[in-house]
């Protein structure tokens, strides 16, 4: 099914009619899931349109146990299914061989290479098939987001649209929604967490630092704090 993927006249809707649009308009959309507070805020609101929603997220091998606990807290609130997907054994056992267990400590490129092996050719496989995937990404989070269209084609996965109902939303908006919905949400926010990915590549932040800056902390300025899902090297 083609369905037009133009910014108008959706752009400038409110977060949940985005949604609706997206769950409307494709015939397999999926909502892939970090379980960061935009992730509990879209899966409340995309349970409260349809009970068959479609979760994925990505297992990489390295999230913090607090993560696992929020997947299982999410699936039984909601009673939905969640596909955890993992990244493939042969591509993960050659870059360990290869490089050691802890390879994104050595270099910002052997960095985006276990990203890429734990993240990005696991979203790519997990997409086939689907027609379109919604993201929790925010234009405030970082520079590199900055931005970020609410709906457009996919650059990184051939013939899907990628859609970001939160876009135009603040941190504080999120937060709002989560207390006025009393949803559950990732623990390590309490330990000064502004961002959470993989346990050994996040830390908690201190005040005045960017919302992204305990991601892999200790690669010089410069470096892009993504892994590779919403941003490529150009
Ligand atoms: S965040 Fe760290 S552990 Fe996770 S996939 Fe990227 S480099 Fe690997």
């Amino acid at each position: 099914m083609s369905v037009a993927v133009t910014n108008e006249p959706i752009a400038g809707a409110a977060p949940e009619e985005v949604l609706r649009w997206a769950l409307d308009s494709f015939p397999r959309v999926a909502i892939v899931a970090s379980f960061q507070a935009e992730s509990s805020v879209l899966i409340d609101m995309a349970a409260g349109i349809r009970s068959d929603v479609r979760i994925i997220t990505l297992d990489t091998g390295r999230l913090p146990q607090a993560t696992y606990d929020m997947i299982d807290r999410v699936r039984d609130r909601y009673s939905i299914a969640i596909d955890v997907v993992s990244p493939d054994p042969v591509d993960l056992s050659e870059i360990v061989v290869e490089h050691g267990a802890n390879l994104f400590y050595r270099s910002p490129d052997l960095r985006r290479l276990c990203c890429d092996v734990r993240k990005s050719r696991p979203l790519a496989r997990a997409l086939r098939g689907y027609d379109a995937w919604v993201t929790g990404l925010r234009r405030q989070q970082s520079t590199t987001r900055a931005q970020t269209p609410v709906v457009a084609p996919d650059p990184e996965h051939e013939g899907l649209t990628k859609i970001a109902p939160l876009v135009s939303w603040s941190k504080d908006q999120v937060w709002a929604y989560i207390r006025d919905h009393d949803l559950p949400y990732h623990p390590l926010y309490e330990r000064g967490y502004t961002s959470i990915g993989c346990d050994p590549c996040t830390r908690a932040t201190t005040a005045g630092e960017d919302e992204r800056a305990g991601r892999w902390w200790w690669e010089q300025e410069g470096e892009v704090k993504e892994c590779g899902l919403h941003w490529a090297a150009k």
